[in-house]
């Protein structure tokens, strides 16, 4: 007899009662700004190679350990090969860190509002989230985060779902402070002015993990990667498991990391200059957007799912938060070709029109009156 599901909660590992299943919205829409993907389309040289596959890509187990798409983000990065390590996305690469780095019961210290998956992927190795809130400028609070004597300290910049890049100079006092390792998720690196990769000098215990499912456009690959010290990066790999990068997207990687690195230069310019412009377009529907270096923006609005629920029936996609620590209710809008942008900023302004949240919605006071 098959197992209902309240037998099978018996038989999981304590930690996992908490933990639920992904589920973002992910109802249908024309348009789908909701998780900062490349709307641009596959980079081409990619393209043509998934096109062109050989048969022994499918039929065969890809490389052990993916020494081209290791050679081609090394490249890519300026670093030697043993300092990367592949995974199935960052998700993996992330996951596979925290497993490395920490023991049962140990302590993953994560700033608040974050990246999401992080506080899970803790939970899911048996390990304890330790939520760090922003500053009230949206940095990290180095303090808190330094005093939680993490075994992990994870930052992300630009983070998600914020926007902005941590300040320097704390990404640096972290690094000098931090009891254990300090994962710096770099997911958006592509979109910023700057990065973290030279503070890979600074200390042997840091590692950054990038992606190929932003900048790139291969999110439906599953490519992502970390970088750091051989002897940090080799334990990723130990947990990480042989294989996990199959053999298509290996190669659509190496094609990409090679050959596109113009297309996808383009399109981050593209991308970086829409992201103003619809920063600039918020403004001007009387939102206060929050500054970003990525490709996407926070707006905080009240009402955020509801907002989201009727725009996604209108054909726009974005993702909604609710009581985000310090920000309250916000959506958080991908950048990607503007008339995609122009029709989002269309659709939102005339659903806080009709929900009366909007500045501009609000009654024209008589004339002579005080307001
Ligand atoms: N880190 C951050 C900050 C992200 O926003 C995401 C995806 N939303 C990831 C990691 C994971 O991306 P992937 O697994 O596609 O590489």
């Amino acid at each position: 007899m098959i197992a209902s599901s309240s037998n099978a909660l018996d038989v999981a590992r304590d930690a996992y009662r908490n933990i639920s299943l992904y589920s973002p919205n992910r109802t249908p829409a024309a348009i789908d700004l909701s998780d900062n993907t490349n709307l641009w389309g596959i980079p081409p040289v990619a393209a043509a190679t998934i096109r062109e596959v050989a048969t022994a890509a499918v039929t065969r187990y890809p490389a052990l350990y993916v020494t081209d798409v290791k050679r081609a983000i090394a490249d890519y990065l300026d670093v030697t090969p043993d300092m990367v390590v592949t995974g199935c996305g960052s998700d993996d690469v992330l996951d596979s860190a925290i497993r490395a780095f920490g023991n049962p019961g140990d302590t993953v210290a994560c700033p608040d509002p974050s990246f999401a998956m992080i506080p899970i992927f803790a939970r899911m190795n048996g390990l304890n989230p330790v939520l760090v809130p922003l500053t009230p400028t949206f940095d990290v609070d180095v303090n808190a985060m330094v005093s939680a004597r993490a075994k992990i300290a994870y930052l992300c910049s630009p983070n998600n779902p914020t926007g902005g890049a941590l300040a320097r100079e704390s990404i640096e006092q972290v690094i000098d402070a931090a009891a254990g390792v300090v994962i710096i998720d770099e997911a958006y690196a592509e979109f910023a002015s700057g990065n973290a990769l030279d503070l890979l000098r600074r200390s042997s215990r840091v590692l950054i993990t990038r992606t190929m499912s932003k900048a790139f456009g291969l999110a439906g690959l599953r490519i992502g990667y970390a970088v750091g010290d051989p002897a940090l990066v080799v334990e990723v790999e130990k947990s990480r498991g042989p294989y996990k990068v199959n053999g298509l997207a290996e190669r659509a990687a190496v094609a990409a990391l090679t050959s596109d690195r113009t297309w996808v230069a383009e399109h981050v310019t593209e991308a970086i200059e829409n992201r103003e412009r619809l920063q600039q377009s918020l403004h001007a529907l009387g939102l206060s957007p929050l500054p970003s270096q990525a490709n996407f923006v926070l707006v905080p609005v009240t009402g955020a799912v509801e907002i989201d629920r009727v725009m996604r029936e209108r054909g726009v996609a974005v993702r909604p938060f609710t009581t985000l620590p310090g920000i309250g209710d916000a959506l958080r809008i991908s950048v990607g070709p503007w008339p995609m942008v122009e029709e989002c900023v269309r659709v939102l302004g005339d659903v806080l029109v009709e929900q009366g949240k909007a500045p501009t919605s609000t009654p024209v006071a008589a004339p002579g009156a005080r307001v």
